[in-house]
């Protein structure tokens, strides 16, 4: 099942794609889905984030090569950080540069969707909280990333968390090929297989400090091969059996 949200007459709603048509819901899908009979065809609907988390829990040096590239001892234990909710696109939708940093890159990752509310889980069962997956752009102002203690800033700008376009129910995170291109040009090209701390462990280690609520999102981490994006790029996230992330890149 593929789970979007779209621009409406009504304002934002939930959908179901059904072959090439959006069927759209009366609430949200986590504890069920109930149809309101109205329906839009996905050619013209205007996508939106796919869900509307609390906090988007990002995920820090989670590939080994990624923190070789960056010269980061790989940490021990899953570092966590926070996207704002505020840096939400959907996709299609334009990544815009900030005048505060010179180097802003893609980061491309697997973000993977609350279903219920969930605290404490452990890790044999945190796979059972996942309601489904999603792409990620964690766009990162990398020289700010460099310059700050904390991550906020660098990772916090508006616009710098595409995802979507939908959340795919139904696949197995433990083996997801998450790619990216800028232009057309491959940059990155990973499988969650590879990930230091894999999925059911960062669900599980998150929910011992935070309550994850239904909709909220965690960012994996990103494959070796982060770059820089510069005015009037394209640039996409694509995770195979999921689907494409684009998006065009805008000097403020
Ligand atoms: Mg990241």
């Amino acid at each position: 099942m593929d789970v979007v949200r779209c621009q409406t007459g009504s304002g934002p709603r939930y959908g179901v794609i059904h072959a090439g048509v959006i069927r759209l819901l009366l609430q949200s899908p986590y504890s069920e889905c109930l149809y309101s009979g109205e329906e839009l065809p996905l050619a013209e609907a205007r996508l939106l984030p796919p869900c509307v988390p609390s906090k988007i829990v990002g995920i820090g040096f989670n590939y080994a090569l990624h923190s070789k590239e960056l010269g980061v001892e790989i940490p021990k234990e899953p570092l966590i950080f926070l996207k704002p909710p505020s840096a939400l696109i959907g996709a299609g939708e334009t990544i815009l540069l900030p005048a505060q940093s010179k180097q802003v890159e893609y980061e491309a990752e697997l973000g993977v969707v609350i279903g219920r509310k969930t605290k404490n889980v452990t890790a044999a069962a945190a796979l059972g909280s996942v309601f489904g997956c999603t792409c990620i752009n964690d766009v990162t102002a990398r020289d700010l990333q460099q310059a700050d203690v904390q991550f906020t800033r660098a990772k916090g700008f508006d616009t710098f968390c595409p995802m979507g376009p939908w959340i795919r129910t139904g696949l197995d995170v433990t083996r997801m090929r998450v790619r990216s291109f800028v232009n057309g040009e491959p940059r990155q090209d990973g499988s969650t297989a590879d990930l230091i701390h894999p999925v059911a462990e960062l669900i599980a280690y998150v929910s011992q400090v935070m309550t994850l609520n239904p909709g909220d999102v965690i960012a994996t981490g990103t494959p070796a091969g982060v770059g820089i994006l510069t005015d009037g790029d394209c640039v996409v996230v694509e995770i195979t059996g999921l689907g494409r992330l684009t998006n065009s890149v805008k000097e403020l």
